[in-house]
């Protein structure tokens, strides 16, 4: 029997969030049933909600930082059992035979990952929706390869933005090595960017945020910031100059990027996190001077996010939340456009019962 579940869905690009009931397929042996406590809302659904990038489909459940409790498992699962308190990020399948895929990076399988929301559901048979249903919703059903452990030290609420922001600063971070000595600079302190500021000054880099106001500034220092500066300070930015050894770029808009490459030190990279899809205006000479870098950077593999929601427990590293009831969904949207949150909105799933 597929499994009834009760949601919040996009159904145009202009149209608010609605509830919206669905099923889900019922577990096959390799799936474990999950109840959904928490949805971080990611600025990612925004744009999906929004069709930036073209292709988005509707009745859209967004959602891709899920947190909750195991309800079922299938009969091959041997490393998750009911009551376990477990999390989903934005994938849910890969093909798991590509170099990426074996090498423990299913977000760059070459055929494509299959996204927790938004993507063709190859079990579209069983669970009667075309596409895949994020974690606005009450219930999820995930192949077991796709589901993490969330440590019992870190609350579910303020856990679940690790499954999507909270990898896709620890990636990068891991990748340029980030440790003791190491200069970061991290732009924009939103959702991902307040995550970026609390891993790299746990690994012991010296870090920096430049954010568009100077309203953030007291927050930045105490997530561990040292230096804080306003990015159309045009002083400020010139005494920064050949300074970071990686800018962390969280900005979720286009925006001018030249001055930020002056902020590299030699050999220095500048990550593009943020899913702008316009082109960027980038010189030729300010790379080649300081052999400077820009790269971009997906999400993180499975094994990856497992290893992030260690690290994050051990240093005692969590999203800062303001957790919201699914009828305020709108509200957050509308806040979320205008960078207005701290730092992440966290739908409270129990909350269903009132509205859907
Ligand atoms: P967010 O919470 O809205 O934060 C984005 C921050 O960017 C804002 O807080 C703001 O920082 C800054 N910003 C926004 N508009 C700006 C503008 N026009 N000029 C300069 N700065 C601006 O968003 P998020 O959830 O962190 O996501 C950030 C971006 O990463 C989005 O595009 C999202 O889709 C993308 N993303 C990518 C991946 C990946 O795998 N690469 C994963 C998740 C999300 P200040 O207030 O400090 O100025
Ligand atoms: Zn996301
Ligand atoms: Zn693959």
């Amino acid at each position: 029997m597929p499994i009834a579940t009760r949601a919040f869905a996009a159904t145009s690009a202009e149209a608010p969030l609605t509830p919206y009931a669905f099923t889900r397929r019922d577990p096959l042996p390799d799936d474990v049933a999950i109840d959904i406590h928490f949805a971080g809302i990611c600025h990612s659904d925004l744009h999906m909600v929004h069709n930036d990038m073209g292709g988005t489909r509707y009745p859209l459940v967004p959602g891709h930082e899920i947190a909750g409790l195991v309800t079922a498992v299938g009969a091959n699962v041997t490393r998750f059992k009911v009551g376990d308190r477990v999390g989903v990020g934005c994938m849910v399948d890969s093909c798991r035979t590509c170099a990426p895929c074996r090498a423990g990076d299913e977000q760059y399988c070459v055929p494509g990952m299959t996204g927790t929301y938004g993507a063709k559901d190859k079990h579209a048979e069983l669970s009667g929706e075309a596409i895949t249903q994020g974690g606005y919703a009450d219930k999820i059903v995930v192949d077991q390869a796709f589901v993490v452990r969330i440590p019992d030290s870190l609350p579910l609420d303020a856990a679940a933005p690790l499954l999507c922001a909270g990898i896709t600063t620890y990636s990068p971070l891991r990748h340029w090595k980030i440790g003791p000595g190491s200069r970061v600079a991290v732009v924009g302190l939103g959702g991902l960017g307040h995550m970026a500021v609390k891993q790299a000054a746990a690994m012991g880099a010296e870090v920096t945020v430049l954010s568009t106001s100077d309203r953030k500034k007291a927050d930045a220092e105490r997530m561990g910031a040292k230096h804080f500066l306003i990015n159309s300070d045009k002083a400020a930015m010139k005494a920064a100059a050949e300074s970071f050894d990686l800018i962390i770029n969280t900005v979720s808009a286009t925006h001018e990027i030249a001055g930020h490459l002056q902020l590299l030190a030699h050999d220095g990279t500048m990550v593009m996190l943020g899913l702008t899809t316009e082109g960027l205006p980038i010189f030729a000479m300010p790379l080649l001077w300081r052999r400077r870098s820009v790269a971009g950077s997906l999400i993180g593999g499975i094994r990856e996010t497992q290893e992030m929601l260690d690290f994050c427990a051990e240093h005692g590293i969590a999203s800062d939340i303001e957790v919201i009831a699914p009828d305020q969904i709108n509200e957050a949207y509308a806040r979320l456009e205008k960078s207005d949150v701290r730092y992440r909105f966290v739908i409270d799933m129990s909350k269903l019962d009132h509205v859907a």
